[in-house]
């Protein structure tokens, strides 16, 4: 019963959450029809005092679960810190501010010197990144809401063939090049705008967006955390940083014996198992493969580049100027007068089509300029995994990849060695 505990609670908290939260659910009237240009998801505003409550609970809940995951060793103490940051920063902060979102605000002030970002912002990209270069990604073991409800609602694991778990991990990377790209442009926070769960916390977003979320977390009972391994922009940062972790949870508390016990029971697929009873390549020839993706790298790298150069102009219709010129472009084209909400307040606005054309081409130039260097990362990051794909070396215990585990602690309980006193 006792280890049921979170799960009751965890529902406790949906139950009082949707009936507190209820009447969000219906539409707000709508006073005035005006159409708000370029609008960017921000943080809440919250007063300052309370936005620095925030972080000083951010960093108490990384210090708690890096304690549970590397020293106590307590998978039960870290689902108690998921049931804990999903309650404080999911339901009562409605996922703002958010670590993972907090990246387009970065890219935002970085790219924009008119945007100047939130220290509180700031703190919440940087703190669990810090964490993750000591701890590896404490982070997504308790502390991140978006994490925690995938935790508490991944029952029963089921493996992905290597292949499509290669393509689909491959997204994040897509996704956090899109999202530099557009928030770096002003045109769109789309790592907000999709955030799939944050409709569950707040109830009021699109049913459309409750529908995804929901699905989400139905599949996430078999395939365990799916915004996390397939989407999330911010892991990726963690995934990085997480590999060159001063310390990092071990699955066993002392010396691997090699019985195998944990090979299969990570649901993320993220335990390198040891290969002492295996056959590795002669070292000329894996060194012959290193060295000819190595010079492929900078093909792609290229290739990235040119490719996303050419998109440009389409990916650049995310921002709502350029949707706005386009509609009435062919408002005139075809001289069917649009009912379209923007352009029926664009012509209250009282602003020239000429103007509005000048802003597009701005933007559109903005895009070709900032485009080629998301491609340019997209490349790298493919000849990168390429490369560590085909990676070869001697290991003689079973351990975690660092990039990829969450510190979940799930295998702690499969080890049958007994830590040394
Ligand atoms: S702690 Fe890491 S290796 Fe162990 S089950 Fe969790 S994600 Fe997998
Ligand atoms: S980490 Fe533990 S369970 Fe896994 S192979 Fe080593 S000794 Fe066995």
């Amino acid at each position: 019963m006792k280890k049921y505990t979170p799960y009751i609670i965890l529902i406790l908290l949906l139950v009082w959450h949707t009936v507190l939260f209820a009447q969000d659910r219906f539409p707000r009237p709508e006073f005035e029809s005006g159409y708000v240009y370029n609008t960017n998801q921000m943080p809440t505003q919250r007063a300052p005092g309370w936005e620095y409550f925030d972080v000083a609970v951010l960093i108490a809940a990384l210090a708690i679960t890096s304690w549970l995951a590397l020293k106590k060793r307590s998978r039960q103490g870290l689902i108690w810190m998921s049931v804990f940051s999903l309650a404080y920063f999911g339901f009562y902060r409605q996922g703002c501010i958010c670590a993972v979102g907090s990246v387009q605000n970065v890219s935002l002030a970085l790219f924009n010197q008119g945007y100047s970002i939130p220290l509180s912002a700031l703190l919440f990209f940087l703190i669990p990144l810090l964490f993750a270069l000591a701890y590896g990604r404490v982070f997504c073991a308790g502390v991140c809401p978006l994490g925690a409800i995938q935790e508490l609602t991944g029952f029963r694991p089921v493996k992905l063939p290597k292949s499509v778990e290669i393509i689909l991990s491959a997204v994040p990377f897509i996704y956090l090049a899109l999202a530099v790209l557009f928030s770096s442009t002003n045109s769109q926070f789309i790592i907000c705008r999709y955030d799939p769960f944050v409709g569950i916390f707040r109830l009021d977003a699109s049913y459309t967006m409750i529908i995804f979320g929901v699905l989400l977390l139905l599949a996430g009972i078999f395939v365990n955390r799916p915004y996390c391994r397939y989407l999330c922009p911010y892991g990726v940062l963690l995934n990085v940083f997480s590999r060159f972790a001063g310390k990092h949870l071990t699955i066993t508390p002392a010396e691997c014996t090699n019985c195998r016990l944990c090979e299969e029971v990570c649901p993320y697929n993220a335990i390198i198992p040891s290969n002492l009873d295996q056959k590795i390549e002669e070292p000329e020839k894996s060194r012959s493969r290193f060295i000819i993706y190595l010079i492929l790298v900078p093909f792609f790298a290229v290739g990235g580049a040119y490719l996303l150069y050419n998109l440009a102009p389409a990916l650049a219709s995310v921002n709502t100027n350029v949707q706005l010129a386009k509609e009435i472009r062919l408002e005139k084209q075809t001289g069917i007068e649009s009912i379209s909400k923007a352009v029926i307040a664009f012509k209250e606005s009282g602003k020239t089509e000429t103007e509005l054309f000048t802003q597009e081409e701005m933007i559109i130039d903005r895009f070709k300029k900032a485009s080629p260097w998301a491609g340019l990362f997209l490349g790298i990051s493919l000849g990168v995994g390429i490369i560590a794909l085909t990676l070869q070396s001697r290991r003689s215990e079973y351990k975690p990849n660092q990039g990829k585990c969450y510190s979940c602690g799930r295998c702690f309980k499969y080890c049958p060695i007994k830590a040394r006193n």
